[in-house]
């Protein structure tokens, strides 16, 4: 699949029969992909209204800038959480040095949904580089807490919706329990290699979903190793009524959107 100028997704949701995971809204990988010289795209100018958009980058690096002057590179290891709330025009691009020399790309983009009293908030942003991101290792895993909580370590950043999201590796065999919050819902997307999730069988591209999960689950790497991402985020029960870049509760505050968008008070 092919989004924003070009560039390659994989895309476990949403899709036809899928549209979302309350309140996971979508899951984009970005590559990975190698570019070569001028070759590398982005997503140019663009909308959001009423929802996060978390962006993780795993190898590369992407500059951001945004209407309301906000701008910043986020390279391999940072993330960039940002509520769009009542809406903010950006673009997710390659970086000068990315489009002049080439060079691998890849990571992630994730929709968190904003609870109805939210969905107007203020625009925010939290960037953090790797290095302020709590990270686990040792006895065969490697986990870096992105948001919510991973064995005592927690991440600074503030979640909405109760959230947990984590990049983790485990080597062959390896088995290990990951806590998020009981009754979330659950994406743990295989980066690499394959494991057995909750006992369901996931390679590589593949993702399994869990919905309403006691609190635990239990992962165990096959035998070339895991890499994934698991998002965890408790379910808002709210109608979910979105087009494109907007996700709001009613047809109405979608109309509403493309009217402020066009009227220039985003
Ligand atoms: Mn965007």
């Amino acid at each position: 699949m092919k989004e924003g100028a070009g560039f390659i997704v994989h895309r476990p949701f949403p899709v036809p029969g899928l549209s979302y995971l309350d309140p996971i809204l979508l899951v984009d990988e970005m590559g990975p992909v190698r570019y070569g010289p001028g070759e590398a795209v982005g997503a140019p100018d663009h909308p959001h209204r009423g929802f996060e958009t978390v962006t993780y980058i795993i190898d590369g690096a992407m500059q951001h800038e945004d209407s309301r002057g906000h701008r910043g590179v986020i390279r391999s290891g940072d993330v960039q959480w940002m509520t769009a709330g009542a809406g903010v025009i950006h673009s997710e691009m390659p970086t000068a040095e990315m489009l002049r020399d080439g060079g691998l790309m890849h990571g992630f983009q994730i929709w968190v949904n904003l609870p109805r009293e939210r969905k107007m908030m203020q625009p925010r942003y939290q960037e953090y580089e790797s290095a302020a991101l709590p990270a686990v290792s040792g006895d065969g895993r490697w986990v870096r807490v992105l948001a919510g909580e991973f064995e005592g370590r927690r991440s600074p950043i503030e979640t909405v919706v109760p959230t947990t999201m984590l990049h983790l590796r485990l080597d062959a065999g390896i088995r290990s329990a990951f806590r998020v919050a009981e009754g979330s819902n659950v994406v743990v997307h295989a980066v690499d290699g394959s494991a057995s999730v909750d006992g369901a069988h996931v390679n590589r591209y593949e993702v399994a979903l869990i919905e309403n999960t006691q609190g635990t689950i239990e992962i165990e790497a096959g035998d070339s190793g895991f890499d994934a991402l698991l998002i965890a985020g408790k379910p808002l029960g709210e109608p979910v009524s979105r087009y494109g870049p907007f996700v709001m509760n009613t047809h109405e505050e979608i109309a509403e959107a493309i009217a402020d968008l066009q009227a220039g008070r985003f």
